[in-house]
C-alpha cells in the first residue's frame, strides 16, 4: 500500500478531528462532522464516546461511511479521526483516537499534525520504561501526558509542551471533559462550535455546516480549551514562540472551500490568489479552465481579473475510487483518464489558461495537458495558484521526497518542455500574501508557514535531521 500511495500525485493531509461535549446524538453527530472532513484522510476512521464514566470505541480502515455502516456506539461525548498516514504505518494499533491508561486514568487522544523531535521523545520515553502500542507519533504526547505528575491534563499539557516540536492541534476525552488544544505555531487549524447547548472543536467550519452548528471562533496558537460542566475555560501552553505559522497551503489545498479560518473564506482566498495570478502572469488566451476540483476557485478569480471566461473544460467524474487502490501501473494510468475528461466544445481550437493549485510530482500536469492537446487546443498556458513546491513538509503533511518534487530540481524551461504546454507559470511568494493581506506586499514576518516554498525550516535541529533522512 506504501508503494501505491507514493505514486499519488496529490499531496496529502493527514488527519481531521471532530468533538462534541454534551449531546445524546453525540456519536451520529460525529459521523456526519467525520463524513465531512473526509477530504483531509480516507485511510481509516474512528470514534471514542464517553458514558457513564466509561469510553467506547470503534475504528477501521476505509472511507467513513463503510466503516460506520450500521454502527451504534453510547456516548454523550465523542471525538472521531480520519486518517491519512505520514508518521506510523496503517497497522490497526495507528488508527485514532487512541485511547491509553495514564497516570490520570484513561484518556483517549485524537491527532492532526506531526511530531518533529519523535526519535528523541522516544528514547526519553523508553528510558522512563514506557512501552509503545502503535508506531504514531500521537504516542509520545501520551507518554509525556503519563510522566508528568501535575494534578490535571492541562496543567500538565502547560509544563511539558516545551518539550514537544511539531505540528499537533488535538482532541482529548478525560472523564467528563472534552478538550482541545493546539501547538503555539498554529501549524494545522481548530475551531469551536455551538450545536444548541453543545460544544464542538472540530478541524474545519464545514463540519459545523453539516449538522447546523454555528461557529464561535477559532482556537488560538498554544491555546488549550477544556469543556466541562463549568462550561468552556482556556488557558495558554508556555512557549518563548509568539507568531502564529499557519500552513498557507491550508488555505490554498486543503481546506474545503466552504470552510472559514482566521475569519478569511477559503474559497475568496483561493479567487484573490488566482487574481494575483493573473495580474503576474496574464497571456493572450480564449479561455480560463481550472484542473478540477482543486483549481476551479484561483480560475474563478483568475477569469474575473483577466475578463477571460471561465470555461469548465474539463469534468471530473465524482464516481470513480482512488487511484490508489488499483494495484497495476497500468490500470492507475488509466484511471486519470478515467476520473478526468474534456469538454471538447471548450477546447477544439481555443488558446487555453489552464489553472491548477499547485504540481508535485507533475504526472497529472503531463496528462491532462495531452488530453487537452488530443481535443486539439491550439494553445496551454499553465498558471499554478502557488510558489514551486520545492520541499517537504515536516509538519504533518505527507509530500514526496525532494527528489520526486519535480520543481524542486528541474528548471522552468524544462517543465515547459515535459508538459507541452506553451508557457508556465507560478505565482510569486509575494503575489501569493497579497491574497491574504489586501492587495498590500507584507513587509513584517508573515503569519503562515511555507516551508515548502522556501525551504526555511523551523525547529531547525530535529528538521535537518529529517531532511537529511528525506533527501
Ligand atoms: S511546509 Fe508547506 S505543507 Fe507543510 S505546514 Fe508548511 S506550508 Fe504547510
Amino acid at each position: 500500500m506504501k508503494f501505491l500511495k507514493k505514486n499519488l500525485d496529490k499531496i496529502k493531509d493527514e488527519c481531521g478531528i471532530f468533538g462534541i461535549y454534551n449531546q445524546k446524538e453525540a456519536v451520529s453527530l460525529t459521523v456526519l462532522g467525520l463524513h465531512s472532513l473526509q477530504h483531509r484522510g480516507q485511510e481509516s476512521a474512528g470514534i471514542v464516546s464517553f458514558k457513564n464514566n466509561a469510553l467506547y470505541h470503534h475504528k477501521g480502515t476505509g472511507l467513513v461511511n463503510d466503516v460506520f455502516k450500521g454502527i451504534s456506539i453510547e456516548g454523550n461525548i465523542a471525538i472521531g479521526h480520519v486518517r491519512y498516514s505520514t508518521t506510523g504505518d496503517q497497522r490497526y494499533e495507528n488508527i485514532q483516537p487512541l485511547i491509553a491508561n495514564t497516570s490520570l486514568g484513561k484518556i483517549s487522544i485524537a491527532h492532526n499534525g506531526n511530531i518533529t523531535n519523535s526519535k528523541i521523545l522516544k528514547k526519553e520515553l523508553a528510558n522512563h520504561g514506557q512501552i509503545f502500542q502503535s508506531t504514531t507519533d500521537t504516542e509520545f504526547i501520551l507518554g509525556l501526558l503519563s510522566l508528568n505528575n501535575k494534578d490535571t491534563i492541562e496543567q500538565r499539557f502547560v509544563e511539558f509542551s516545551s518539550k514537544l516540536e511539531g505540528a499537533y492541534s488535538l482532541l482529548i476525552i478525560k472523564n467528563n471533559k472534552l478538550i482541545g488544544v493546539r501547538d503555539p505555531y498554529g501549524f494545522r487549524p481548530l475551531v469551536i462550535g455551538k450545536y444548541n447547548k453543545s460544544f464542538i472543536i472540530t478541524s474545519e467550519t464545514c463540519a459545523l455546516d453539516i449538522i447546523g452548528a454555528k461557529y464561535v471562533r477559532d482556537i488560538e496558537p498554544g491555546e488549550i480549551v477544556s469543556i466541562s460542566e463549568k462550561g468552556i475555560e482556556s488557558r495558554k501552553i508556555n512557549s518563548k514562540n509568539k507568531q502564529e505559522k499557519f500552513c498557507v497551503f491550508e488555505f490554498i489545498y486543503f481546506m474545503r472551500p466552504n470552510s472559514i479560518f482566521q475569519n478569511k473564506s477559503v474559497s475568496n482566498i483561493r479567487e484573490k490568489i488566482g487574481s494575483e495570478l493573473a495580474k503576474e502572469n496574464g497571456v493572450e488566451a480564449d479561455v480560463v479552465i481550472p484542473v478540477p476540483d482543486s483549481g476551479i476557485h484561483a480560475a474563478i478569480g483568475y477569469s474575473e481579473t483577466s475578463k477571460i471566461p471561465f470555461k469548465q473544460g474539463i469534468i471530473r467524474s465524482h464516481y470513480m475510487g482512488r487511484t490508489f487502490i488499483e494495484p497495476k501501473i497500468n490500470i492507475r494510468n488509466l484511471n486519470v483518464n478515467m476520473k478526468l475528461s474534456i469538454n471538447k466544445f471548450y477546447i477544439k481550437n481555443k488558446k487555453i489558461i489552464l489553472i491548477d493549485d499547485s504540481i508535485v510530482r507533475g504526472t497529472n500536469m503531463k496528462k491532462i495537458v495531452g488530453m487537452l492537446k488530443d481535443g486539439g487546443a491550439k494553445e496551454i498556458h499553465v498558471r499554478i495558484a502557488s510558489p514551486p513546491f520545492i520541499s517537504p513538509c515536516y509538519y504533518g503533511i505527507d509530500t514526496p521526497t525532494k527528489q520526486e518534487l519535480i520543481a524542486s530540481k528541474k528548471s522552468l524551461k524544462y517543465l515547459t518542455k515535459y508538459f507541452n504546454c506553451d508557457t508556465l507559470k507560478y505565482i510569486s511568494i509575494e503575489g501569493l500574501y497579497k491574497a491574504f493581506y489586501n492587495g498590500q506586499i507584507l513587509k513584517e514576518e508573515k503569519h503562515y508557514c511555507d516551508s515548502c516554498f522556501t525551504e526555511k525550516y523551523f525547529f531547525s535541529k530535529h528538521t535537518k535531521n529529517l531532511r537529511n533522512k528525506n533527501h
